[in-house]
């Protein structure tokens, strides 16, 4: 039977600021590249996944296949994924936040590790929609720490909840909410210039990469709708595919996945590692994550996955 997997990219680029580990560094990933295509067929997430049907003959073991997936919509997909793609000629698909699109102040998960970078100091009393969060963190590892806690939090309330708690965090250490320059969103044109190569399918990542599970079902399935119509309209092509916002087991429940159905998506992605089978829900695929790892060490984790 042959093996399928997904793998699972946010950002190449060399940014030393990469508190999230999101970053795989542009030479590695043209090495991890590099051993995908010795080691594996590297496919389209949809020729992946339509593949998995019963198979008649079990013995027969064809090439593993990979298919390769980007999360949120980084800049650096154009600058750094696109060319490296095309110099190997393996196919991705990237699933755009279409809520940030263009916007300068980028995510906000990357403006709170901007205003806590380097604190040994972190002292704040906050009022999220009426549940209060103190946080006070002193030493080495405060800012890490803090940061933890914080991003727990915020990842469960709205977005203008959000923005209101980044600017009375800045306000508290004595600072500006950051622009953060480094780890900057996609531009609308950007996104339709990444979108014209053949090797590229673009998918739905919410309007807002807003956690889902718990929120109305019409309100799950305005932020994936959202999302897809966004796409279609600003690249005149159908959205088939769908990744939820963090994608781990307490981030999207049975109403998520009932509303991508009804969405009309052939596909939807989680974080849950594993391989894909045909036992696999086409909208509950699992996918492994990469990280900044060389050749050697993405290799060993192929094995590991049993990818390859
Ligand atoms: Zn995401």
């Amino acid at each position: 039977m042959t093996r399928r997997t997904i793998l699972m990219y946010h950002r190449v680029a060399d940014d030393p600021a990469d508190p999230y580990g999101l970053c795989v560094d542009p030479e590695r990933f043209e090495a991890q590249l590099g051993v995908l295509v010795d080691l594996a067929d590297v496919v389209p997430l949809a020729d992946l996944v339509a593949a998995r049907r019963p198979v008649r003959c079990l013995w027969r073991r064809g090439r593993p296949q990979v298919a390769l997936t980007f999360d949120d919509g980084y800049a650096d997909n154009l600058e750094h994924v696109l060319p490296a793609l095309e110099a190997c000629d393996v196919p991705a698909t990237f699933f755009v936040v279409t809520g940030a699109l263009g916007d300068r102040s980028g995510f906000w998960w990357d403006r709170l590790a901007l205003l806590l970078g380097g604190r040994t100091e972190v002292e704040l009393e906050l009022d999220l929609s009426g549940s209060p969060l103190r946080v006070s963190l002193h030493g080495a590892r405060a800012a890490t720490d803090a940061l933890v806690a914080l991003h727990s939090r915020l990842r469960l309330v709205d977005m203008e909840v959000v923005d209101a708690a980044l600017v009375t965090i800045a306000i508290q250490l004595g600072t500006d909410v950051p622009e953060p320059r480094s780890s900057r969103v996609l531009r609308h044109e950007e996104l339709q210039k990444l979108a014209s190569s053949p090797l590229v399918t673009v998918g739905a990542h919410t309007v807002d990469h807003r956690l889902l599970a718990g929120l109305p079902p019409a309100a799950q399935e305005a932020q994936m709708h959202g999302s897809a119509l966004a796409l279609e309209e600003l690249l005149g092509r159908p959205v088939r595919d769908l990744a939820y916002p963090y994608g781990d087991p307490s981030s999207f429940d049975r109403d998520s996945v009932d509303a991508a159905r009804r969405c009309g998506f052939a596909t939807a992605c989680t974080t849950l590692g594993g391989r894909v089978t045909r036992l696999n829900d086409r909208l509950q695929l699992p996918r492994w994550m990469v990280r900044d790892w060389d050749a050697t060490a993405f290799r060993s984790h192929l094995v590991v996955w049993g990818a390859v």
